[in-house]
């Protein structure tokens, strides 16, 4: 993905993933963001993750990016150019601390390297997004699969959600939540993630 501006995050976005970390499932949109230096593809080569802190989850989310400016009540497929996969990376362990002392959740959403992005695909519209399954093996082993049918909130409400909260326009992407599977990654791990029969990113972990 090209040019990105904001990161918008969703948290809570799949009932079994509320569920599988205990959180209740949201009324409305729940939403954090990352720093655009949180960004690093998943091109083949390492990526570099901070050790010593806990446990880093992966999440795999399908990421949209809006090509136009968007005002609540637009079709979402007429602003999203293109998407891609990504891993919404969190260190667990720091935001259950953050949890219970109410601190915001940057320290363990926002760090170096923690949206990682596959190459992107022009946008397919959410029909035909709606027939794909994205997945992701871990060392060969799948460990999350995932439909945006599954959403509490589907791409539409999330857009006029994040437009009329905070703005949403031309470079914007949106990590739009995660399925269950999530758990922690260790150095070394390659991951692989796949969209319908498509790989469109690898890269091998390392904790440092
Ligand atoms: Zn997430």
């Amino acid at each position: 993905m090209e040019d990105i501006r904001n990161i918008y995050c969703v948290g809570r976005n799949y009932r079994l993933h509320a569920a599988e970390l205990g959180n209740e499932v949201p009324k409305s949109p729940f939403l954090f963001s990352k720093p655009t230096h949180a960004q690093v593809a998943a091109d083949g080569g390492e990526i570099v993750l901070p050790a010593g802190q806990g446990e880093i989850h992966h999440e795999l989310e399908l990421v949209v990016q809006v090509s136009r400016p968007f005002e609540p009540g637009m079709k979402v497929d007429d602003a999203v150019g293109s998407f891609a996969l990504g891993l919404d990376l969190t260190l667990r362990d720091v935001q259950s601390e953050l949890k219970q002392k109410g601190h915001p959740w940057l320290r363990a959403k926002g760090f170096k390297n923690s949206a990682v992005l596959t190459a992107s695909r022009p946008f397919p519209g959410v029909e035909a997004a709606l027939q794909t399954e994205f997945y992701m093996l871990k060392n060969g082993v799948e460990v999350q699969r995932g439909n945006i049918g599954d959403m509490v909130f589907d791409l539409q409400a999330l857009f006029d959600f994040t437009a009329e909260h905070f703005g949403l326009s031309t470079g914007d992407i949106l990590f739009t939540g995660t399925p269950a599977g999530v758990g922690p990654l260790a150095d070394g791990d390659l991951l692989e993630l796949f969209w319908g029969g498509e790989r469109l990113g690898s890269c091998a972990i390392r904790l440092r």
